[in-house]
């Protein structure tokens, strides 16, 4: 059996317990490795690695063009063990190996060099001051950041959180989610081989509440913490912080709106609409889950969206074939299988999808939904859709805002005035138009409610993961002329 261990100091280390729990492959349903299992004195191991590599280690110190030679290396070996770290994730939580490999990892890598080159090319501000002062602005790394992980896209979003973190001269301690442990032992493996110093990057696996995800987010010589997951986890996270008011960036759950007009390219609407909710087996924070769509064309558009939907190719992850892989984990597959037995009530009707094999589902469809119903108001995190007409634009707004989450919303028109006005007025940290997934690292990442607080990429990831400083200098001697 594969083991996976913590990764702290500079070297793989087992728990001092040796206790250890399996990691499950979705697919086969077996356990396919034991992974350390950590707990408040692995906890207390990694943050005091990191504190020390912090207070005392050369990483802070170096120049952003050295640190950033060693995150550009890091890209390089990720790129160099892609395979492996593709099938890492893609063994633990049963996305197609495909997409692990040809989508996850690539941006794993760019995310090293992306926030690498962002922190040593960024400026700072001068602003001059009418009273013979100017004053200038510098940005500190913050010290030892806490980043904790969910499952669904494992190595990619471990990375989003560690590159920024590490490019501005912190230093991490990761918890990934217990479901996908496996890639962040390589990649910290991967880090160390690139010469980032012992305690630099550090791993420890275990659970979240009462075990290592608790006691991190309770240690209060953490000066950060950067959490992606659920949206009551979030809450929870946040409480924990207060004691300490440690600063939080939390990017949480979704149920995004995706809404069609009528004057939409009708297949690049369907297209894109297929992708966004099925992709990564729909669970995708971002998942286009409710989709609205304008009267005239509903009809045409749900026959060519189910067409879609049945042509997609659900199996096992590893064959090159396969489009939609099994859902994460067994609890998981349980979850969401419960918003399929809703089915049917209240005159609603599945329009294609179901069980598939094992702990996969279907690309599932569903219409005639009533409006009250949890599966419009939940974030389902599996490959379900319910899809429902409007007819005025002004309907289509409020339907899209009418929920708890804002993370991101779509919209398909060719009409210019509509996409810049509707754009404008849906609730939602990102708003895509005639497109979906397309990402700018510059860009803010976040959501609205209970979506999330903050943001992250370009300078929003500079503002979190640094304290950002103002110093004011009398350039003219204007103090000492009024003593
Ligand atoms: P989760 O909240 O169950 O777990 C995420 C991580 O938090 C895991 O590592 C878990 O062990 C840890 N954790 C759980 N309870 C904790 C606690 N009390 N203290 C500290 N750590 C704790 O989420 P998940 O099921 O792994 O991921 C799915 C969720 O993540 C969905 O809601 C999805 O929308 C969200 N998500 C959001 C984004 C985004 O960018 N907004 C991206 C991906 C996923």
């Amino acid at each position: 059996m594969n083991v996976i261990r913590h990764f702290i100091d500079g070297a793989e280390t087992e728990s001092s317990s040796g206790a250890r729990f399996d990691t499950v492959d979705p697919w086969t349903r077996e356990p396919w490795a034991q992974v350390a299992l950590g707990g408040v004195e692995e906890v207390d191991r990694a943050v005091t690695a990191a504190r020390r590599a912090f207070d005392e280690g050369p990483w802070p110190r170096m120049g952003y063009a050295e640190r950033g030679a060693i995150l550009h290396r890091l890209a390089d070996l990720i790129i160099e063990h892609a395979d492996e770290l593709a099938l890492a994730d893609t063994t633990d939580m049963g996305k197609p190996l495909v997409d692990a490999r040809n989508n996850d990892v690539p941006r794993s890598a760019q995310n090293f060099r992306f926030f690498a080159d962002h922190a040593r090319l960024a400026t700072g501000e001068v602003l001059p001051m009418d009273t013979g002062h100017h004053a200038y602005t510098m940005f500190e790394p913050a010290g030892v950041v806490a980043a904790i992980a969910p499952w669904n896209f494992p190595l990619m979003l471990e990375t989003w959180k560690i590159a920024p973190a590490l490019a501005w001269g912190n230093t991490v301690v990761l918890k990934p989610a217990e479901d996908t442990p496996a890639s962040a032992t390589i990649l910290a493996g991967l880090a160390s081989q690139a010469g980032m110093p012992p305690g630099v990057l550090n791993v420890v696996h275990g659970y979240g509440p009462a075990s290592v995800g608790a006691a991190l987010t309770a240690d209060g010589r953490i000066d950060r913490i950067t959490f992606t997951g659920e949206s009551g986890t979030g809450k929870a996270i946040a409480a924990a912080a207060a004691a300490h008011l440690t600063p939080v960036s939390l990017e949480l759950g979704g149920k995004g709106a995706n809404v069609v007009f009528a004057d939409a390219d009708l297949d690049t609407a369907v297209n894109w609409s297929v992708r966004a909710v099925f992709s990564n087996a729909g669970q995708v924070c971002l998942a286009g889950s409710r989709l609205y769509v304008q009267r005239e064309i509903y009809d045409d558009f749900l026959a060519k969206f189910v067409t879609a939907a049945e042509s997609m190719r659900t199996g096992d992850p590893k064959l090159p074939q396969t489009q939609v892989g099994p859902l994460a984990s067994e609890s998981h597959w349980k979850k969401v299988r419960s918003y399929l037995d809703d089915i049917g009530a209240g005159g609603s009707t599945m329009r294609t999808g179901g069980l598939g094999e094992g702990w996969a589902i279907r690309p599932t469809v569903v219409t005639d939904l009533p409006p009250d119903a949890r599966l419009w108001r939940e974030e389902v995190f599996g490959p379900i859709v319910v899809v429902a007409p409007f007819d005025s634009e002004a309907e289509a707004i409020a339907a899209a805002n009418g929920t708890c989450y804002g993370l991101n919303a779509m919209l398909f028109t060719e009409n210019l005035s509509r996409a810049h006005r509707v754009a404008s007025a849906l609730r939602a940290g990102t708003v895509w138009v005639n497109c979906f997934f397309i990402r700018d690292l510059r860009a803010p990442f976040g959501g609205v409610g209970d979506s999330g607080i903050g943001r992250e990429g370009g300078t929003f990831s500079r503002e979190f993961f640094t304290e950002p400083k103002a110093v004011l200098v009398a350039v003219d001697g204007a103090d000492d002329a009024a003593q």
